[in-house]
């Protein structure tokens, strides 16, 4: 499928100097593939050799940063460094990830334009795996920090930068990062890493970009359904299989969806974005606080997005049975990838769950989870209002509003160990954008990347490090 930039797009206007040079730094470590190690395991020597060189990529490109930060290695491949304060009290974390998703082998098939660790420059934008999830937060991030200590800047406080190195494989290097900092007694004030974005169609009717931080995270809950059978040749089957037995309780499962409720995010979010909206919409949103029970049952009807934002979310993934055509299953396995609405938590999910199935041949087995994140604060804290202007500074059309982030990211560890975490990349991505992350033709704008500098820049001389 090619896609037809041209007639969408006008052509972006020549980006200044200080944009080209941002855009040939993301360039620079989108071309090194540093694909997550799946874990737990020690890294290839291969794997070795690509983190190495990308840690020494970041170094030569901001010298300033890595003189003026201690820096260390963490975990397989993650980053921690501290750019010290005046004072170590109420110090602030950013975090980014270096690691990226793997691309097909057959990438071309899958549909890429150009390369996907060629790190190409055109359109105005720069193409590749990465751009947007996450080195390009990573690079603009680095980029704002060095523009600033070069203009003899020093934070007022502590500044420590956490880049993970297996976020996309559950960030095993960000959960040792946080052990540290825990063990050295950091507690951090306000957290930002990767999660909303600077969107633009992502709400119906809304024609203004829509800064959507992260103020929560949904849990995960995976599990696996395992049904046992006796086996034996195909030409004698039982009149239940285990397949069969299994299949009845994927069917209840789907047929009996989580409570919906809207949570007090989702409320804000919705009171945000009224104003910006015309018509009906306009209308019944500005009212969300009073009208939260009727919009959580219409929500889950306006389609699966909507649907994952006011309830407990259960996907069927992997499925297993017999290993031949004609032999009978012994054990038919099913695994469900549940996101865990913020309010509820994993017994309630896991209890949900086996009162739907009703079948005491199931047995129901719990892989991995965590609760969902607690919430951070909004409103008037001053760590959101400096979140609200940072965005006002670089993306001065834009509404920010807080919403519960329904994906995972290395947040949800450092969530642990602090009371304000954000999660949010400066960075615009229209709808198409949104799709390429973890898919094929992920890119980033260019002026887009500028902006983010801005942003960061805009953060780290306001009030939290004030
Ligand atoms: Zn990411």
């Amino acid at each position: 499928m090619k896609r037809k930039r041209a007639s969408a797009r006008q052509t972006p206007p020549a980006p200044s100097e200080r944009a080209r040079r941002i855009a040939e730094h993301l360039a620079t470590v989108v071309r090194i593939p540093t694909i997550a190690p799946d874990s737990p395991r020690a890294l290839t020597d291969e794997e070795e050799e690509t983190f190495a060189s990308h840690r020494a990529a970041l170094r030569d490109l901001y010298p300033g940063v890595f003189a003026a930060a201690e820096t260390e290695q963490v975990g397989r491949a993650g980053l921690l460094m501290r750019v010290p304060g005046a004072t170590s009290e109420r110090p602030i974390v950013l975090m980014a990830h270096q690691d990226v998703v793997p691309v097909p082998e057959e990438w071309e098939a899958e549909g890429w334009e150009h390369a996907p660790f060629d790190g190409v420059i055109a359109e105005g934008r720069v193409h590749g795996r990465g751009t947007l999830d996450d080195k390009g937060a990573l690079i603009v991030l680095l980029e704002a920090l060095e523009e600033l200590l070069a203009e003899g800047w020093s934070p007022a406080r502590d500044v420590w930068l956490l880049f993970g190195g297996d976020e996309e494989q559950h960030g095993a290097s960000a959960v040792e990062a946080v052990a540290l900092l825990e063990e050295r007694g950091v507690e951090p004030w306000f957290v930002l890493d990767e999660g909303g974005a600077v969107a633009s169609g992502a709400f119906p009717g809304l024609t203004t970009p829509m800064a959507a931080i992260g103020a929560s995270e949904k849990g995960i809950l995976t599990l696996e359904l395992i049904v046992e059978g006796l086996g034996g040749h195909a030409s004698m089957p039982p009149r239940q299989s285990a397949p069969g037995i299994l299949a009845r309780a994927l069917t209840e499962v789907e047929d009996n969806p989580f409570p919906v409720s809207m949570h007090d995010i989702s409320v804000e979010m919705f009171e945000g974005v009224a104003p910006h909206l015309k018509g009906p919409m306009r209308a019944v949103l500005s009212r969300a606080e009073r009208l939260r029970g009727p919009l959580a049952r219409v929500l889950p009807r306006l389609g699966a997005e909507l649907a994952a934002m006011v309830r407990t979310t259960a996907a069927i993934t992997m499925l297993e049975g017999s290993p031949a055509q004609n032999v009978l299953a012994t054990r038919a396995k099913a695994t469900l990838n549940c996101r865990i609405a913020v309010g509820s938590t994993v017994a309630e999910t896991v209890a949900h769950l086996e009162e739907a199935i009703d079948d005491e041949r199931v047995k129901v087995l719990i892989v991995e989870s965590s609760e969902p994140s607690p919430v951070s604060p909004t409103g008037d804290d001053v760590r959101w209002t400096a979140l609200v202007d940072a965005v006002g500074a670089s993306y001065p059309d834009a509404v920010t509003v807080p919403y519960v982030m329904m994906a995972a990211s290395d947040a949800r560890h450092v969530a642990r160990i602090a009371p304000a975490v954000y999660r949010f990349s400066p960075l615009a991505m229209d709808k198409k954008q949104r799709e390429a992350i973890h898919g094929p033709n992920e890119n980033v704008e260019i002026a887009s990347l500028e902006r983010g500098v801005d942003f960061y820049r805009a953060l780290l001389t306001g009030p939290v490090l004030a």
